[in-house]
């Protein structure tokens, strides 16, 4: 049982960049994969300059909390080998993946990052402690480095604290430094800040976010970014749309999506008229989770495990809204990582802190405010959508069945998307005024996740993840 934790608010980080909170990487998670590689990256890094570093003969990998109760499920022990390996999330393609682990686990040898070769086996030198909690955050791991004759070179514990983020042990409680914060422009610290600036300055949003990622980055390399996050955030859709089989796993899911799409095409020849939108959207929202649940490459938005949210809602936009263009995806990803920012900064954005409201409700909310926006709503409609986005979410629990993200969280991002587009809609009918703020529905939502049962935060100790037989 995981036991107590304490949340971590990214409160020191003045700004995040967009690039932080849209970042590539493998599935299923961002938490449990991507985090923990990351962190198996710098524990290598921190080796190779400790004394006697390189003696290394070998590791000994624990992890704790949510990450060991469900790490087999999110393939956390692949990510730690692959980690160990030097490999990065952002740049390692899936197919090496699979052949990394195929060499290690075949010939119990690892080529650490750090250089040197070691006898390692995965079965044995990485131990799951689920009953162990650590007190800064539930999803903690230590690396140990052993000489020849078994003494201690280096040890270090790392924290994967929700959207793909690392902090070591002296990184905790304070700025991370993975997080490459920007010297915004404009700084804000809540939406109603976001809102006084932006109607102060006469911007929108979306043009907000985009003046405070100019001035840390020439304008056009911030473009041709945003274009690149919607192209790999597409090809994810693509090649989930494309694969046919089951998902890894005990569960045996099988992949719904190309089913769907053959089934959609035919009826809609042109989906564009489609009658039946929210089909479509269902469809591109599970092709991406599919292909995150298969640890392909996917972008986080602002997690894996809430991924197909976004896509699914700007192919709603390309495929629905008069007039859609590129420039339209730009605002609509600027604006959605403005509200993003709000989240991770004065909540979480992690289900093992706050259940799944953190991740798919966080991945609604952004959706929403972005699609108010690419809609021609103002800002206040922009905010409110947002504010409705998580408001019906609040509460939602985290209860991955078998440890695996597939089961809700395929569907769940179906929803996700279809909530966002509901909540974008009623707002562009109002004219912004509402009663509760996005700021009193972030507080809400991380108090929410405070008071939740560690059983419904990504531990799979309770909720549907204990009332399915698994096959
Ligand atoms: S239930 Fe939600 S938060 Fe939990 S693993 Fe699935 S998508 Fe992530």
């Amino acid at each position: 049982m995981a036991g107590k934790i304490c949340f971590f608010l990214l409160s020191e980080i003045d700004m995040l960049s967009l690039f932080e909170l849209f970042k590539v990487g493998l599935g299923p998670s961002s938490s449990h994969t991507t985090g923990p590689m990351k962190a198996a990256l710098r524990f290598t890094q921190f080796l190779a300059v400790q004394p006697g570093g390189d003696k290394t003969a070998n590791l000994d990998v624990r992890l704790y909390g949510s990450l060991a109760l469900t790490g087999a499920g999110h393939h956390t022990d692949r990510a730690i080998l692959l980690g160990l390996s030097g490999k990065k999330p952002e740049t390692l393609d899936p197919k090496e993946a699979d052949t990394i682990i195929e060499t290690i686990t075949k010939n119990g040898l690892l080529a650490l990052g750090s250089g040197g070769t070691i006898h390692f086996n995965a079965l044995k030198s990485i131990k799951f402690e689920g009953h162990i909690s650590l007190p800064f955050h539930t999803n903690a791991m230590r690396f140990n480095a052993f000489d020849a004759q078994g003494d201690l070179i280096a040890s270090r514990i790392y924290y994967s604290v929700g959207g793909g983020f690392v902090v070591d042990e002296d990184e905790a409680g304070r700025n991370a430094p993975d997080v490459v914060g920007m010297i915004p422009v404009h700084e804000f610290t809540s939406a109603r800040e976001l809102l006084q600036i932006a109607d102060a300055s006469g911007l929108s949003i979306g043009d907000l976010m985009l003046e405070n990622e100019c001035a840390n980055k020439p304008r056009t390399e911030v473009l041709s970014g945003l274009d690149e996050i919607w192209m790999h955030m597409g090809a994810c859709m693509e090649h989930g749309l494309a694969r046919e089989g089951l998902l890894p796993g005990m569960l045996k899911v099988r992949r719904r999506a190309p089913d769907l799409y053959a089934k959609l095409k035919q009826r809609d020849p042109q989906p564009k008229q489609s009658c039946e939108r929210s089909d479509w959207v269902n469809l591109w929202a599970m092709a991406v989770n599919e292909e995150n649940a298969s640890g392909g490459r996917v972008v986080t938005a602002p997690t894996n495990g809430a991924a197909g949210v976004l896509p699914a809602v700007i192919n709603y936009y390309l495929h629905f809204v008069e007039g859609a263009d590129a420039q339209g995806v730009r605002t609509f990803l600027l604006t959605a990582a403005a509200i993003g920012c709000l989240y991770k900064r004065n909540a979480s954005i992690s289900g093992a802190e706050v259940g799944c409201q953190g991740e798919v409700g966080v991945a609604c909310s952004m959706a929403a405010g972005a699609l108010a926006a690419v809609l021609g709503g103002s800002n206040a409609q922009v905010e409110n959508a947002a504010e409705i986005g998580m408001e019906h979410n609040l509460g939602m629990t985290c209860d991955p069945v078998g440890g695996l993200v597939q089961i809700p969280c395929i569907e769940r991002n179906a929803f996700g998307a279809a909530m966002a587009i509901q909540a974008a809609r009623l707002s562009m009918l109002g004219d912004g005024q509402h009663a509760i703020s996005l700021d009193e529905v972030i507080k809400t939502m991380f108090e929410t996740g405070r008071d939740m049962s560690s059983k419904y935060k990504e531990t799979s100790q309770g909720g549907l993840a204990v009332n399915i037989v698994e096959c």
